[in-house]
């Protein structure tokens, strides 16, 4: 079956069973046009420090509102842009957006605020990333030590030693690297000791699974501990429950994120979140 479809379009074209070829070309010729007509925006989700008790960080996430298709979730159109590239100038576009909107928060007040940004593997194997990265830190005027780069670890399958050396320049620069979605996908504990890692995200998927009587509370816990004994700063992520929350502080869990605290938020409501009253 391969073989009848081409070689060069099992290869480009990568996508769900469900979706035919005409559809995810024009979602891709979308896209483009979303581009063009700023239909893009950046929601914030806070991130809950649970020792300190108060919001320490935010996460930036993508969301596309389209006239025609409404509100599109990234889950389906990050890699529609990852297959056509558009996820380079679409992902430049998020660290200048994110990165600027950080500025703001720091000169209004709230000085210790961290920005996590989800980075693609397209992105990350271009030449001049590094670069796009630390002059975009520059021109906005941050200290490169509140900016955090999540990164998945299906990321890691390819070019590994490529990945590593470019992860290295970042963290030289101070710029911290978190691994998303961890537990999940591609895992091998040897990217733990071989990557300059400075944050664990627990995948919400384990975190669904709590005190549900599974052996996935066994993993949770050793995940914590690993983390904690490599000084990494250990966060769960899709938080919704409160007994979640109490369970995941109990075991040591350094931050929390999820419905429990926030939704994602869009930059206005994100600020009237930071500061109440
Ligand atoms: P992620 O980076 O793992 O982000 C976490 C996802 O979980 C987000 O979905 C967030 O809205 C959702 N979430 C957070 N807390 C809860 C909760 O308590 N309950 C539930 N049900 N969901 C929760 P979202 O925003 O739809 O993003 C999905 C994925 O798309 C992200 O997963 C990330 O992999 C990708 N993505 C989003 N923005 C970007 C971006 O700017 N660049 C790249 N390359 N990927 C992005
Ligand atoms: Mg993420
Ligand atoms: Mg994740
Ligand atoms: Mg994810």
């Amino acid at each position: 079956k391969a073989k009848e479809a081409g070689k060069d379009r099992i290869l480009v074209f990568d996508y769900p069973m469900n979706d035919s070829f005409i559809e995810r070309m024009h979602l891709e010729k979308q896209l483009f046009m979303a581009m063009e007509n700023n239909e893009f925006e950046l929601y914030y989700q806070p991130q809950m420090d649970l020792t300190r008790n108060t919001i320490t960080g935010l996460e930036a996430l993508l969301r596309w509102n389209n006239p025609e298709l409404g509100e599109v979730s990234p889950h389906k159109f990050i890699k529609a842009a990852e297959d056509s590239h558009l996820i380079i100038p679409l992902g430049t576009w998020v660290l200048t957006t994110a990165c600027t909107f950080l500025k703001k928060l720091h000169d209004s007040g709230l000085h210790h605020l961290t920005m996590s940004i989800n980075i693609s593997m397209i992105q990350l194997l271009q030449a001049d990333f590094n670069e796009i990265v630390l002059d975009t830190i520059q021109t906005c005027g941050l200290d490169p030590a509140y900016l955090e780069l999540e990164i998945t670890e299906s990321v890691l399958v390819e070019s590994y030693d490529l990945v590593t050396s470019k992860l290295n320049e970042l963290k030289k620069h101070n710029i911290k690297i978190a691994l998303d979605d961890f537990g999940t996908g591609y895992s091998s504990l040897s990217y733990l000791t071989n990557l300059p890692i400075s944050t664990l995200k627990i995948d919400k998927s384990f975190i669904d699974s709590i005190r549900t009587g599974t052996h996935q509370d066994a993993l949770i816990e050793q995940i914590i501990i690993i983390g904690k004994r490599m000084n990494m700063c250990v966060i769960a992520e899709g938080v919704e429950q409160t007994m979640q929350l109490e369970y995941l502080q109990e075991q040591g869990c350094d931050k929390i994120q999820g419905y429990l605290y926030s939704k994602p938020l869009s930059a206005q409501n994100v600020i009237q979140f930071l500061n109440p009253n």
